[in-house]
């Protein structure tokens, strides 16, 4: 089922390497002769033309953008009791990892008189996009929510597409998901719409409560959706800033003959099952190992709720079994792939986990499932895709917090510096930069 690239007996460049490995992606670029006319039109119009797109392409048009307050309160009372304890565990880890993540001022005194502090300051208002196409993911709300308020963002929405089946509104579980995390700004509104709206703002003239007509835009838009919400999100950047152009999301497997061939099928099924684009990609110095995932492949998928879905994504050019000669080989082959997940199944696991330089999140020994880490580790599940885990973050209280300098010099801590900055400034052309220096000292009579 998986095809199979042999590196055995071969060392790669880094070029080679990646060309080599599969990977699938979307081209964003594709669609966005659809996404312009609806980003133009939403800067234009504001909700007018949201409501409109909704319409088109989910089917529905909700009574207002804004979701009422007792929908969103019925939508928690009508929660099952297991799924409501799942979400609270899942909130409570999430807090405890990400309460960890605030960051405290740092003062340095450079010299006397003259110090520079950098503070970091929340974003004041965030937009979180909450996919709700093809299935409902309230796991997501709790990953976008809780970094953000962790960080001490003080105005937040919450973003997801109306649902025919719901009279409008987003998905129930959504909603629930939002009042268990204290959210109580919900727009009914996705797609290259709803980026739109968030990042221009307009007027909710259906809303029946006048307070909450207005639909003020956001500083941030984070969250993972489709090629169109991507699209927008491209799009909108001049206006708005966004965490990272999702893609499909990937799994890559490390494994030597230690590892158990059915968890390792399972672990694979459970990414391909998002999307057909998904990339389950298993990198082992064992052949057998590799003989014997295929045959669990077979068994598993024929049995799995989504088996379409997950052998299209399992026979996809994105997915594959790399055979290299050593685990030393396939550290390089993972850190060339850099996947947005990477599970390590191999003896000394955490030794292993420890010398990987790229991937969006690491997940070491057969315990440690992405699927713990989707739902329950208490870790962020929003990671870059595509090889971004090179040089990328998955979402944290980071994201939200902007670090910025505070510069604080005394007259005499400028003074010992001053012929340097005019020195540089001579030096770049620019005169007047030395100028505004030189006239604090022009004369003065200050002591
Ligand atoms: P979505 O909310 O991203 O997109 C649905 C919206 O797409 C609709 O509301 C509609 O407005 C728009 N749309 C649909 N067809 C269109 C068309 N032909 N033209 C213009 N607009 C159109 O939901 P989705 O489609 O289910 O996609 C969710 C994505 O997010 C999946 O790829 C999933 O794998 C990903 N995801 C990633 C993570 C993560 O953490 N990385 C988590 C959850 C979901």
């Amino acid at each position: 089922m998986l095809a199979r690239i042999d590196l055995r007996g071969s060392t790669p460049t880094l070029a080679e390497l990646r060309r080599a490995l599969p990977r699938g992606g979307t081209d964003v670029n594709a669609v966005l002769d659809t996404v312009t006319p609806v980003v133009h039109a939403v800067a234009e119009t504001g909700t007018p033309a949201a409501l409109d797109f909704g319409e088109k392409f989910d089917g529905v048009r909700p009574a207002s953008v804004r979701v009422p307050a007792q929908v969103i309160a019925d939508a928690l009372a009508g929660l099952d009791d297991q799924v409501a304890d799942a979400l609270r565990e899942s909130i409570n880890r999430a807090r405890k990892v990400h309460s960890d993540q605030r960051r405290d001022t740092t003062r340095t005194q450079v010299v006397d008189g003259g110090i520079v502090s950098e503070k970091w300051i929340p974003v004041r208002r965030v937009g979180l996009y909450v996919p709700g196409g093809n299935a409902v993911y309230p796991s997501s709300v709790i990953m976008n929510v809780v970094p953000a308020q962790e960080a001490g963002v003080g105005s937040l929405v919450v973003a997801s597409p109306p649902q025919k089946d719901f009279g409008g509104w987003p998905h129930p579980t959504i909603l629930a998901a939002c009042a268990l995390l204290g959210v109580d700004e919900v727009w009914a509104v996705g797609g290259a719409q709803g980026v739109a709206l968030l990042a221009y703002g307009g007027t909710d003239t259906d809303a029946a409560d006048e307070p909450n007509a207005v639909l003020d835009p956001v500083d941030l838009i984070t969250g993972p959706g489709n090629i169109y919400v991507t699209a927008a999100k491209r799009l909108c950047r001049s206006v708005v800033g966004i965490d990272s152009e999702a893609g499909p999301t990937e799994i890559a497997i490390l494994a030597d003959d230690s590892a158990d061939a059915g968890i390792l099928a399972s672990d694979l099924i459970s990414q391909a099952e998002h999307d057909v684009l998904a990339a389950s990609v298993l990198v082992t110095d064992s052949a057998e190992l590799a003989d014997a995932v295929d045959a669990a492949l077979e068994q598993q998928v024929a049995a799995t709720k989504h088996r379409e879905r997950v052998t299209t994504a399992l026979s996809g050019q994105q997915s594959g079994v790399v055979l290299v000669d050593d685990v030393e080989a396939g550290l390089a082959v993972v850190d060339a792939y850099a996947a947005e997940h990477l599970e390590i199944q191999t003896r000394d696991a955490a030794a292993v986990a420890d010398r990987v330089h790229n991937a969006g999140a690491i997940f070491v020994g057969p315990y440690a499932p992405v699927s713990l880490g989707d739902y329950c580790a208490g870790s962020n599940h929003v990671l870059p895709t595509s090889g971004s885990a090179r040089f990328a973050s998955g979402l944290s209280v980071q994201t939200f917090l902007k670090g910025v300098h505070v510069i604080d010099y005394d007259e005499a801590a400028l003074r010992e510096v001053a012929d340097k900055v005019v020195t540089l400034a001579d030096a770049e052309d620019l005169p007047g930069h030395g100028d505004a220096v030189k006239q604090r000292f022009a004369g003065s009579t200050r002591s």
